[in-house]
């Protein structure tokens, strides 16, 4: 009698064994999708992890109802991959089988498989080769003699120094020896620009992959890279690790530092960098980190040896970094010299450039209008009835928004503690900006980039399109500006409150604000003339903003370590968050209290907590965390083994059913 063991899309550990029905035998592989019993729920679509022939003993083994493939969707190495993720990353097999196969895959209903018959000619490389600088000629050798020695090299390059045409040769010769390539992207947002130029040089040759896509295409993507006519290059954002690559022979990760690599909610809470890195060891490949701004964590690998590195200090066509102007915002504000976020010489650089044809870039990392709304009598303020934070403020819907679970309500006529009529907004949000820039430049073009604006694909596009055409002249932005995007006319960008990314409570602020400020910064001045950063502070004195206007990344960087090694940070120390949450306050403070008293028990004084995470109630759940912070040294295996007991323990009490607890393991 053969059995399977089979992974379900299920948050319980293990493989589930079954029957193998005579009939099916023949067409059983490891990596088919099966059909078989679970639960209540009469059948569900699994994968055939390993066939053997001993049968369980004590349980009742049902049969497999039908197996879906006639040759394995799931590769060997990807089911390998997909188990080390689980182990890891504290999760189930089954829910990063959930996270890695495309939705419709995962249906009961049999896929018509692809039809890939003449789908390319094999296309030659085309014959848009960009020509390289001396310098960029220089980094590309360095880097290949760095894979002599390691396969990993970190290639740290200024903003415009001309990576991705680096990329593009590397691309070009891992092809021509036949190899595939995992090109990985932090955002959907840049996958446009960045494959409009590698199909101008590969053509066909390349597959783009994100969740934007339909499952339909998703789907297509998986079948081809299984057929004999795979994409030899894959563009896409993190859930691409999880595609079958049957020759990889690189992994690019471009703007390796920025944290969408990593998965938060739900699990696997995976770092795609990280485990496109093990990917790769695995395959025998060669990876590049590239970025202008590493992590400190990828930095300190390079720095030990542990990764090549290699340094671009040029802009490409020698255009000069930005110079970066500090202005000191409290002073102007004791010499009522603001305009509410606006400092005078702000508006000024921003007029000359918009007089003379140039665009601007305001950077805000802050969205909505405000950032709540107080009553000036009695200090009462808006706040979500199910999370712990203040309401956000939306001038255009008129409407007040939580920022964590969409919750939304009008906004109230008087205050509901004291009848007062006049509510007034706090803080400055990307949509008040917008609003209030408007009466500044009643004649410039503005338009506004953040999560409120590009819900859809087609907006973010088409409000990169319109900025990088001309058709708009400021574009005010979170984040999202300070992404990777190539703008031809940006002279000016405007940094709003550079201190206030500083006052987060976690140990990588500082990390974070020198990388969004140094990357919104190499907006300016891309092409033919030096370009004007103004950086507004509050605190002025602080070394950070100094490090910033020198792009002294190495000062940051031995700044930050020795408080790092100091209070046991990583790269000197593994995080691992133990979360739990329950929508009792009263319960989930007890499970907290619990949980933390068997974990000292096991590893002392590494655990730290129990805590309230910066918003402590999410959705009406209550959220506690505990902190593990372990020596590098200790063996992973134990501990997670340690860690899963606990949780079955504390599970398997009466107290705290309904309770979730879950790991999040190198968190960001
Ligand atoms: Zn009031
Ligand atoms: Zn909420």
């Amino acid at each position: 009698m053969t059995f399977v063991d089979v992974i379900l899309p299920v948050p319980l550990p293990g493989l589930f064994t079954y029957a193998l029905p005579a009939s099916l035998e023949s067409q059983a592989q490891a990596g088919c999708r099966v059909v078989v019993p679970f639960g209540n729920k009469k059948v569900t679509t699994g994968v055939i992890a390993r066939l053997h022939d001993q049968e369980p003993v004590g349980v009742t083994v049902k049969d497999v109802v039908e197996i879906l493939d006639d040759t394995p969707v799931i590769l060997s190495s990807q089911l390998s991959l997909w188990q080390w993720m689980a182990d890891y990353y504290l999760c189930t097999i089954g829910e990063v089988f959930k996270a890695a196969l495309p939705a419709k895959m995962k249906t009961l209903r049999t896929s018509s498989l692809f039809h890939l018959g003449g789908i390319r000619e094999e296309s030659a490389v085309r014959n848009a080769f960009p020509v390289l600088s001396p310098a960029q000629l220089s980094a590309l050798t360095a880097i290949k003699e760095s894979w002599q020695r390691l396969p990993v090299c970190l290639l740290h390059g200024v903003t415009s120094s001309g990576k991705t045409e680096i990329y593009i040769h590397l691309i070009a010769e891992a092809i021509a020896h036949g190899e595939q390539v995992l090109y990985l992207l932090p955002e959907i947002v840049l996958t446009s620009q960045l494959t409009d130029r590698l199909r101008a040089v590969f053509g066909e040759r390349l597959g783009v992959y994100h969740s934007k896509f339909t499952d339909k295409q998703r789907e297509e993507v998986w079948y081809r890279q299984l057929s004999d006519q795979p994409y030899d290059i894959i563009v896409g954002v993190r859930s691409s690790v999880f595609l079958p690559f049957q020759r990889l022979g690189l992994v690019i990760v471009d703007e390796e530092h920025e944290v969408n690599f990593k998965q938060q909610d739900p699990a696997p809470r995976y770092h795609a960098r990280n485990v496109a890195i093990l990917m790769a060891t695995r395959a025998k490949a060669r990876v590049l980190l590239g970025t202008a701004t590493p992590s400190l964590e990828s930095y300190y690998n390079a720095r030990t040896g542990k990764y090549g590195l290699v340094t671009l200090k040029e802009r490409f066509g020698q255009v000069l970094l930005p110079e970066i102007e500090i202005v000191d915002v409290k002073e102007l504000r004791r010499k009522r010299m603001m305009t509410g976020p606006f400092s005078p010489q702000l508006l000024e650089r921003m007029r000359s450039a918009l007089d003379s044809g140039q665009q601007v870039i305001l950077f805000q990392n802050r969205r909505g209008y405000a950032t709540h709304i107080q009553c000036p009598v009695c200090g009462w303020v808006p706040h979500c009835p199910h999370c712990d934070v203040p309401l956000t403020l939306h001038a255009r819907s008129g409407r007040m928004t939580c920022h964590y679970c969409g919750f939304t309500a009008e906004i109230p006529a008087r205050c509901p503690a004291c009848e007062n009529e006049q509510l007034r907004p706090h803080g400055f949000g990307t949509e008040r900006i917008e609003e209030d820039i408007c009466t500044f430049f009643p004649e410039a073009r503005i338009a506004r980039m953040d999560l409120d604006t590009t819900r859809t694909r087609n907006a973010y596009e088409s409000i990169i399109h319109d900025f990088s055409s001309g058709k708009t002249d400021i574009l005010v932005g979170t984040q999202m500006v300070t992404k990777g995007l190539d703008f031809e006319r940006v002279s000016v960008v405007g940094i709003l409150s550079a201190d206030t990314m500083l006052h987060q409570p976690d140990f990588r602020a500082f990390e974070r604000s020198f990388q969004m400020m140094s990357q919104v910064s190499g907006r300016a001045g891309r092409r033919q003339q030096r370009g004007i950063v103004i950086l507004q502070a509050m605190d002025v004195t602080l070394p950070l903003i100094h490090q910033i206007v020198d792009n002294d990344f190495d000062a940051m960087y031995q700044d930050q370590m020795l408080q790092r090694r100091q209070f046991t940070y990583p790269p000197f120390t593994r995080l691992i968050f133990v979360y739990m949450k329950h929508r009792h306050a009263s319960v989930v403070d007890m499970l907290a209290r619990d949980a933390t008293q068997r974990l000292r028990n096991l590893f002392g004084t590494r655990v730290l907590g129990p805590d309230e995470p910066p918003v402590a109630r999410v959705q009406s759940l209550f959220i506690r965390r505990i902190m593990l912070k372990l020596e590098s040294s200790l063996p992973l295996a134990r501990i997670r083994q340690l860690l899963w007991q606990v949780k079955a323990e504390l599970q398997n009490q009466k107290t705290y059913t309904s309770s979730q607890i879950y790991f999040d393991v190198d968190p960001l």
